[in-house]
């Protein structure tokens, strides 16, 4: 490793203003979107189009530098964060934030990586398209990222996750070479699929520089409702009920605890349930018609009736405005920012089989009260792909980095085990990272996880591309 010669040729191949060295110019892209990961590094490069990038690897990899990618480093497992060597360069992909084409007949737009999610949702709309992918980060993170952690948001149980939105990628190898594979083909079985392989892999076995991605028609309107629920299993009945009554016009379904919005309403006050009182289960459904305002409004009006006659409801309100339903949104994005502003809590970011919820959450909160009377369990979700935000925060009044500093292992050890327990996964969609690092091996099984270390080997045998994330470096 060279690290000052690798330096001297980056700043004969980029200008100067693409290089950044100072700790203060450095220090936001040291730390993770949470602030519980802080590196250090011998520079950030700013690339700005892809052989530039290319020529960078080249360089890291003449001289033995990994290199860290970073989009708009809102990822939740401080996988954008270097280590603290100071040996590592991170590559911020923001200025790569072209929009190549958008082409209208085959529904697809070709976007370079650092493109805000919410730049490519308003040029998809300009067209009266829809690119569906939404998350709380929308209005920072980048396509790239989105792609890299295999993202999920709250559109997934209609339309899919990243990897389902995304049909060519442009990815620079660990060699620093350029693969062109931006093809917008439906239908392409020709071996083994790269791209998939590159999605998900949050920056481990390549560097993703562009995307071609599906784009879908705009609905005409979109309907959302706050309903307020008994219990879980009542919930997955009013899930089911609305899958059988308006099948793919149900576009979104987020459950919230009564905790979690209290926690909510006690950071930002403004933001109040408007079924009154929390109830057990507050539940955001958005439902998106391509027919007419009157018909959407319509079915949900004859499903949420039905609903309250079985009891599965017990309230429910539909936004009668754009703001509104906006608003009603903001209640749900405001819980990972007010747990933030509460103090550092313990994520658990899960899949669960729907049928095993409710047994998994009162099995899971059992052990942990058990153990911890006081602790506050946040929990949350895009509740219609089984998706849970099982967090675990301080009791009120203790200082919530000592309690998590002698309590993480544990914590995550009960939740972890009683996902294994439930036939769950430990990260549903905000990935591996350097979090969860140490929990993938006993998660995805020792062949698994061995087959993956294959991959990485064979595609960085020099493991310079964001070394000890997702596999621990002596996995290789
Ligand atoms: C308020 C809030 C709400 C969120 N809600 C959701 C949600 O609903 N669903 C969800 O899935 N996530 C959610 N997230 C997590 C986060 O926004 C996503 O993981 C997002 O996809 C990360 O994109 P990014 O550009 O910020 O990536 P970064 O944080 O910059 O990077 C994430 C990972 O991808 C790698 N990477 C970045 N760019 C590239 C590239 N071009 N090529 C290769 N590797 C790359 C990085 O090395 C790192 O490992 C949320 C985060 C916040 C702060």
């Amino acid at each position: 490793m060279n690290p000052s010669a690798a330096l001297s040729a980056f700043q004969a191949r980029l200008k100067s203003t693409q290089i950044l060295c100072t700790t203060d110019d450095m220090a936001p892209f040291l730390c993770d979107w949470r602030k519980r990961y802080f590196g250090n590094a011998l520079a950030v490069l700013l690339p700005s189009n892809t052989p530039e990038l290319a020529e960078i690897v080249q360089i890291c990899t003449e001289f033995g530098i990994a290199l860290v990618p970073q989009g708009g480093n809102t990822g939740l497992c401080g996988g954008a964060t270097p280590d603290q060597s100071g040996t590592q360069v991170v590559v911020s992909l923001k200025r790569m934030n072209q929009i190549r084409g958008l082409d209208i007949d085959n529904q697809t737009i070709t976007v370079e990586a650092g493109c805000v999610l919410q730049t490519i949702q308003e040029a998809a709309a300009a067209q009266d398209l829809l690119f569906p992918l939404s998350l709380g980060a929308e209005g920072s993170c980048c396509i790239g990222g989105n792609l890299a952690t295999n993202a999920g948001g709250t559109n997934v149980l209609r339309y899919g996750n990243a990897r389902d939105l995304c049909l060519g990628l442009e990815v620079v190898t660990a060699q620093g070479k350029i693969w062109n594979g931006l093809r917008g083909l439906r239908k392409d079985n020709t071996g083994y699929d790269l791209r998939d392989l590159f999605i998900g892999s949050e920056g481990t076995l390549g560097i993703i520089t562009a995307a071609v991605l599906k784009l879908y028609p705009m609905p005409v309107c979109q309907w959302t409702s706050l309903v307020a629920t008994p219990s879980i299993p009542a919930t997955i009945q009013l899930l089911n009920l609305f899958k059988q009554k308006a099948t793919t016009l149900l576009t979104g379904f987020e459950m919230m605890t009564a905790e979690s919005l209290a926690l909510t309403e006690k950071q930002f006050p403004q933001m109040r349930n408007p079924l009154g009182e929390n109830p057990p289960f507050t539940v955001l459904i958005e439902f998106s018609d391509h027919e007419s305002e009157a018909h959407a409004r319509n079915l949900v009006e004859s499903i949420l009736a039905e609903a309250l006659e079985l009891g599965i409801a017990s309230n429910a309100i539909i936004a009668s405005s754009i703001a509104q339903a906006n608003t009603f949104w903001q209640m749900r994005e405001h819980i990972t920012l007010a747990q933030a502003q509460e103090g550092a809590n313990l994520k658990h970011d899960i899949t669960i089989p729907l049928s095993a919820l409710d047994n998994f959450i009162s099995a899971t909160d059992a052990v942990l009260r058990a153990k911890y009377p006081q602790v506050r369990i946040i929990n949350f979700g895009h509740l219609g792909d089984g998706n849970l935000h099982y967090n675990v925060a301080a009791p009120v009044g203790t200082d919530s980095a000592i309690f998590n500093q002698a309590n993480e292992t544990s914590v995550h050890d009960i939740i972890y085990g009683m996902v294994e327990k439930f036939g769950g996964s430990i990260s549903a969609e905000h990935g591996i990272g350097q979090l969860k690092l140490h929990d993938l091996r006993a998660h995805k099984g020792a062949i698994a996880h061995d087959l993956m270390a294959t991959i990485k080997t064979a595609l960085d045998p020099l493991n310079i591309l964001n070394p000890n994330k997702v596999l621990p470096t002596n996995a290789n």
